[in-house]
């Protein structure tokens, strides 16, 4: 009697950790299962007509980095100087230096602007948990790939002055980036619970 009950614990607590583990095995499958069906659909999801990134032919080109919101695909240029209205994609040769504004980027960033002689910056506020998964339909299969080598949610940070060498650049906290005459640099705000980035530019510093 006495030894039976006990084989019966025994035999309880052996099946308690055998469910156990099957349903981590379980989870496991499962998240495993999302996450194929993830890469599958960026892989297979039909290419736009435009690429937003490395296609956008009739649009502007951007001189300044862009920042892109990868479940929308709105792009904010980081923008300082005055464009030049020849060329588009270069920098105007006379710069009024006389200049703060606050405007909006795309997705609805707000965006600080100032050219003056002793500094020349943009800055932008990215909310905390800003912006969704990666939506690759706006995406070209080529910049799926450079894009989701860096990040598959949220925000990066993108040089697109030379279409056919689009730099890719993690958002995150504490990051800092040289790209041609700018600097770019990232810093989370405890205050506002925001991540700051930050645009310098160096047209005139030899
Ligand atoms: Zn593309
Ligand atoms: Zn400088």
């Amino acid at each position: 009697m006495r030894k039976s009950k006990w084989l019966q614990n025994v035999l309880l607590c052996i099946g308690g950790v055998f469910l156990f583990l099957a349903g981590i095995g379980l989870g496991w499958i499962r998240c495993r299962q999302t996450e194929t069906a993830f890469w599958e659909n960026i892989l297979i999801a039909p290419e736009p007509e435009e690429c937003v990134a490395c296609d956008n032919l009739q649009g502007p080109r951007f001189h300044a980095p862009c920042l892109l919101e990868l479940s929308t695909g709105e792009l904010t240029e980081l923008e300082i100087y005055e464009p030049c209205h020849r060329y588009s994609g270069e920098l105007a040769p006379d710069q009024d230096m006389d200049y703060n504004v606050m405007t909006f980027g795309g997705s609805g960033l707000p965006l600080f602007i100032d050219r003056m002689e002793e500094i020349q910056r943009c800055v932008a506020y990215l909310p905390e948990k800003a912006g969704g998964e990666i939506e690759p339909f706006y995406y070209c299969r080529d910049c799926r790939a450079k894009l989701t080598k860096v990040a598959t949610q949220g925000y990066v940070l993108l040089d697109l002055y030379d279409l056919d060498a689009i730099q890719v650049y993690p958002v995150e906290d504490s990051a800092e980036y040289p790209i041609r005459i700018y600097t770019v640099t990232m810093a989370h705000d405890e205050d506002q619970g925001h991540l700051v980035v930050t645009n310098i530019g160096h047209l005139f510093e030899s």
